[in-house]
């Protein structure tokens, strides 16, 4: 980014009502609490404002990212050399058989509409914590199901002008979409189908899920989830796949913490960045820990894991000012 670059975007979007920080730290919008400044970080609520940022953004030329909640991210030390937007517009609602949400909604707000509203599927997404569009982004899941059971449609902004897809378009696999390839593209609503569903059994069993994530994640915890995507059994390499019990196997996937457990992961610390002694699967900032601790730690077990099992491990979580490895 140059500053004459920055300056352009900011001339054209300081007027409006955006809100706009200048120089923001990023640890303060991260789940991880860690990551340095970007350039500035600018937010709406309404569509057309933020339709304006975008083409703001592309005009002057700065590089700019568009983030959510921030919870599965890992930002660099050194920081986003550009401009971050988040679009905020957070309405959920209920047309014609579809539930129509906004990008910005927190999921677990379109998970807690969809329980009161009696429609089953997303009640087992129950405290995955981030918003909506970044859930159809990476395809969240958990407990058996999935975003891409349920999005019929997208609305999104194609670099250009406003572009719908359906199902199909999306291209969804295990924690994957046509927008992890198209980074340009931009989502601003997604339409969900979802099966009708018994009330008090939903909120009974999103309970259930509650307390289990709970006391796997605590609330406070800084950290992302699951660093690294779970395996499909069928895609392993012979050697790797003779070796993997079979109890382990769950709706044809091995978790990647089965064969972090291999190589010692578990209870790993570099710094403050620390691999949880119950999860190997599971890394956290136990105070105040770096990204480049954090990303030694992440190297350190994807080298381990090729040289026990000739296999590389495929992070879930995405880097920020800083390339995949
Ligand atoms: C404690 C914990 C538990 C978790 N458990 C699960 C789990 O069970 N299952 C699971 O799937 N995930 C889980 N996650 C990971 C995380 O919650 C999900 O990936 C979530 O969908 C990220 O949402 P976010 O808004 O925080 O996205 P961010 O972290 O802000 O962004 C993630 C990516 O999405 C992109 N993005 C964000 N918004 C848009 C948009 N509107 N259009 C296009 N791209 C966009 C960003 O550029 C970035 O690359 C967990 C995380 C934590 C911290």
């Amino acid at each position: 980014m140059n500053a004459s670059e920055l300056e352009t975007f900011l001339a054209a979007v300081e007027s409006g009502p955006a809100v706009v920080q200048r120089d923001a730290p990023l640890a303060q919008y991260t789940r991880f609490g860690i990551g340095g400044p970007a350039g500035a970080l600018v937010e709406t609520g309404v569509e057309e404002e933020f339709l304006r940022l975008l083409e703001a953004a592309r005009r002057s030329g700065v590089p700019f990212l568009v983030l959510g909640g921030g919870t599965n991210l890992i930002v660099a030390d050194e920081g986003y050399p550009g401009v971050i937007l988040r679009y905020r517009g957070s309405r959920i609602r209920w047309d014609q058989g579809l539930l129509w949400v906004q990008a910005g909604a927190e999921l677990q707000a379109t998970v807690d509409f969809s329980i009161a509203r009696g429609v089953a599927g997303l009640h087992t997404m129950t405290r995955i914590p981030g918003w909506t569009g970044a859930a159809v982004y990476g395809n969240a899941g958990a407990y058996g199901h999935s975003m891409h059971e349920f999005v019929r449609r997208v609305r999104f902004f194609d670099g250009q002008s406003v572009a719908s897809g359906d199902n199909t378009f999306c291209r969804f696999a295990y924690r994957e979409s046509v927008f992890k390839k198209r980074k340009d593209w931009i989502i601003l609503e997604a339409a969900l189908e979802l099966p009708e569903g018994d009330r008090a059994e939903l909120a009974r069993q999103a309970e259930e899920i509650r307390r289990i994530r709970d006391s796997k994640y605590p609330p406070e915890m800084r950290c992302a989830g699951s660093i690294f995507k779970n395996l499909l059994f069928k895609d392993l390499p012979a050697p790797a796949a003779g070796e993997v019990p079979e109890k382990v196997v769950r709706e044809g996937k091995v978790p990647s913490a089965w064969f972090l457990e291999q190589v010692d992961a578990k209870g790993m610390r570099r710094g403050d960045i620390q691999v949880a002694d119950y999860h190997a699967n599971l890394i956290y900032n136990d105070g105040a820990g770096t990204a480049a601790d954090l990303r030694w730690v992440i190297d350190e077990l994807k080298r381990r894991v090729v040289e026990r099992f000739g296999l590389r491990l495929e992070e879930e979580v995405q880097y920020v000012g800083m390339p995949c490895s």
